[in-house]
């Protein structure tokens, strides 16, 4: 018997989930594709070399994925970013300005900023989207040169338009962890905490398992997948990306669907390649950012550097051609077209907030019913905390709905 059904494998899933299993409910979850973590993704070879696909770095204020980490045993193999995390690129014009987070500064028109920052540095954020209140502060020039193109690596789409403040954002202040390293990965990847999430006991995690409809019965929620099977659970956790969900439960919550439709979605088209060290021109770096562009960012494997071997993912934007992709990529690493190895690609979607997203998430939680649990990256915001915060809060509220059977 099955006392929680949980639909997609991504963080939010898994983290609800495991709050749900290590309080001892039976929990299966449905993933459609053939591994768990969604846009955590670390590609792995079979040497064991791995560079992260989709994200890629966390902080010791992501209390919530620590604490997955450690009951885990993830933790355990808990690495230290190398000098290389604070080392990143300005492509502009076809050159690269390399930058520490000091430097930066240094890049702003300092007339422009002086002239707005005393009058603007207390004013609230509220009600502002991220152009509206930067240019504010600094300066729309200097918005637009220096920090459109940083923020808009962030989400992997332009930013200008999020909230500048509450849900959907992307500055958030959470307590730090001091005991451990400000910004630190996994070996292996960011995936091993999700991997070692699917293991615990009470999960049972099925993959290659998409599901296609929800449906209300008297006795809570059944779920059919693609292959016909049909679960049924009194309660359900639906972790699907906010592009997916709207069709998932039109059937047996039209309004809800309509409310999830509202939130905006852009595709990420990630694209990973792996070259030998000696045939790599960049000096170390965590990431590059270019001004207008075919992809938003750049991201390296060399904040955890390996020996011989470079890995570099670039997120582009949507919509663009194979070709035009290689393209653009054997242009950044200097690389002969014949000297480009295999790359490997994957797609995902992101929600794309916009100022009035507190009013969208609102709307979404007055149609959620008390046995069905909604969790995802389109609620408090799209860092990987976010979602762990959202499933944690999701299980407090709907968690004593399914007793223990011995309670
Ligand atoms: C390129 C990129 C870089 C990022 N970098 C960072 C970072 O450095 N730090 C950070 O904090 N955040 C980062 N993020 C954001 C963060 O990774 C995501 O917002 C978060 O991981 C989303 O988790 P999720 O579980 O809500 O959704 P997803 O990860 O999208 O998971 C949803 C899951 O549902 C599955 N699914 C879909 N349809 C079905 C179905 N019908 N049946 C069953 N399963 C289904 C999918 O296969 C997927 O596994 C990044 C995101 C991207 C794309």
């Amino acid at each position: 018997m099955i006392d929680v059904l949980v639909v997609g494998g991504g963080i939010s899933g898994l983290a609800f989930a495991w709050k749900a299993a290590t309080a001892g409910r039976q929990v299966v979850l449905l993933e459609s594709s053939p591994r768990v973590g969604g846009c955590i993704y670390s590609h792995s070879s079979k040497d064991g070399f791995w560079f992260e696909m989709g994200a890629h770095t966390v902080y010791n204020s992501y209390g919530g994925f620590l604490e997955m980490g450690n009951a885990t045993g993830a933790c355990e193999t808990l690495v230290q970013r190398g000098p290389a995390r604070s080392q990143f690129g300005l492509l502009r014009d076809g050159a690269v300005a390399w930058l520490t987070p000091p430097k930066v500064l240094l890049h702003l028109g300092w007339l422009e900023a002086a002239a707005r920052f005393p009058f603007n540095v207390f004013r609230s954020k509220e009600g502002q989207t991220v152009a509206s209140h930067f240019s504010r502060l600094l300066g729309p020039k200097n918005f637009a040169q220096i920090l459109s193109p940083f923020f808009a690596a962030v989400p992997s789409q332009s930013a200008d338009l999020f909230p500048a403040a509450g849900p959907g954002s992307l500055f958030k202040k959470r307590p730090r962890r001091k005991e451990i390293p400000r910004s630190f990965g996994f070996h292996g990847g960011l995936q091993t905490v999700c991997t070692a999430t699917s293991k615990v006991t009470h999960l049972s995690v099925h993959t290659d398992s998409a599901a296609m409809t929800v449906a209300r019965n008297s006795d809570g929620w059944q779920v059919r997948t693609h292959d016909g099977r049909v679960y049924s659970a009194p309660l359900l956790a639906i972790a699907t990306p906010a592009s997916v969900t709207p069709a998932l439960v039109d059937g047996a919550l039209p309004g809800l669907a309509n409310a999830i439709r509202k939130v905006e979605t852009v595709a990420v088209e990630s694209v990973g390649v792996v070259l030998p060290r000696d045939r790599c021109w960049m000096p170390e770096c965590a990431f590059v950012v270019p001004t207008d562009d075919l992809f938003f960012s750049m991201v390296t494997r060399d904040p955890f550097p390996d020996p011989d071997r470079r890995a570099f993912t670039f997120h582009f934007r949507p919509g663009i051609s194979r070709e035009k992709k290689r393209k653009r990529i054997v242009e950044v690493l200097r690389l002969r077209h014949e000297d480009l190895p295999s790359t490997l690609e994957n797609a995902v979607t992101l929600p794309s907030a916009t100022v009035d997203h507190a009013h969208k998430v609102a709307e979404i939680e007055k149609h959620i019913p008390d046995s069905l649990a909604l969790v995802g990256n389109y609620f408090e915001g799209l860092a990987i905390e976010d979602c762990v915060g959202r499933a944690f809060a999701e299980w407090n509220r709907v968690g004593s709905t399914v007793p223990l059977l011995e309670d």
